[in-house]
């Protein structure tokens, strides 16, 4: 069951127009929701990022947020969705291809849900990454369709036999392919700062949250490839990898090698925010 164009069809019932500047440019928002037991998680954060997208790209949301709620409500009923994600995207509209934007064009919102259950293997024992360069625009912070280099350092993480990559801008880590990063030293969680280098992650939030209630230190500042590679415990964090130990990368172990008791602890503490 799909969203697509103000009504509710079969995935192929949907006649996607090759005006869509979504296809021609990437011209376009999107928000991936996580639903355990048939609910959303922090739903309201998502679509808080989601209208941030939308104002900062110049996309006027085809819905008010309470229709966008209602959209959700039904797919995730419709589809009976128990452990999945819900894919949102809204594009520019439709309209011959040219790169300033369209008189008349209507944004264009598809939705869908999936079946994706948790990752509990990585969870329990870990993945590894390569490093490279953060080649991406200014603007990371936008959860915008324009993944291309996303998608590159992703396929080489496979190329490599890993399952992601650190980005780095001239040294300083900034996130993933397709998650946030954090690292323990001493006791103490370093993560990027939530600036225009990086994307806001839900979960990233959640976590700082869950570390704040633990009473461990965190330092959102800048730190470098060298310090990850002198850390005693890192981890991924994102909708769907929640928080995923990192326990190697370019080919160097990450403290012991193997999940730290930090990254452990808030795992657990993690679970608990969306079970019943
Ligand atoms: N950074 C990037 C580049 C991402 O694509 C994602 C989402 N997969 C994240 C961070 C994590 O964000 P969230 O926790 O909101 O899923």
């Amino acid at each position: 069951m799909y969203f697509y164009k103000d009504s509710f069809v079969e995935k192929t019932d949907r006649m996607i127009s090759p005006d869509d500047r979504g296809y021609y440019f990437g011209d376009g928002i999107y928000e991936v929701f996580r639903i355990y037991h048939g609910k959303v998680y922090e739903q309201e954060a998502h679509l808080v990022r989601l209208v941030r997208s939308a104002k900062d790209v110049r996309i006027e949301l085809p819905y008010s947020l309470e229709q966008i709620r209602e959209i959700i409500t039904t797919l995730v009923k419709k589809s009976r969705i128990s452990e999945g994600t819900l894919y949102m995207q809204i594009t520019r509209g439709e309209a011959p291809r040219a790169h300033s934007f369209p008189q008349n064009g209507k944004p264009v919102m598809t939705a869908y849900c999936t079946d994706v259950p948790r990752p509990t293997d990585a969870m329990d024992n870990g993945i590894r990454a390569i490093s490279q360069d953060d080649i991406r625009w200014l603007r990371c912070d936008l959860k915008t369709l324009n993944l291309l280099p996303n998608v590159l350092s992703k396929q080489a993480a496979v190329d490599h036999g890993v399952q992601e990559v650190v980005l780095h801008r001239g040294g300083i880590v900034t996130e993933c392919s397709a998650s946030n990063l954090m690292m323990v030293k001493n006791q103490i969680l370093h993560t990027h700062p939530a600036n225009h280098l990086i994307l806001h992650g839900i979960t990233r939030m959640v976590v700082l949250r869950l570390a704040h209630a633990l009473k461990l230190e965190v330092r959102e500042e800048p730190f470098t490839l060298e310090d990850l590679y002198q850390a005693d415990e890192a981890f991924i964090t994102g909708t769907t990898v929640e928080i995923t130990p990192l326990v190697e990368i370019d080919n160097k172990p990450i403290g012991s090698g193997i999940p730290g008791t930090i990254t452990k602890q808030l795992q657990q503490q993690f679970e608990r925010t969306f079970s019943k």
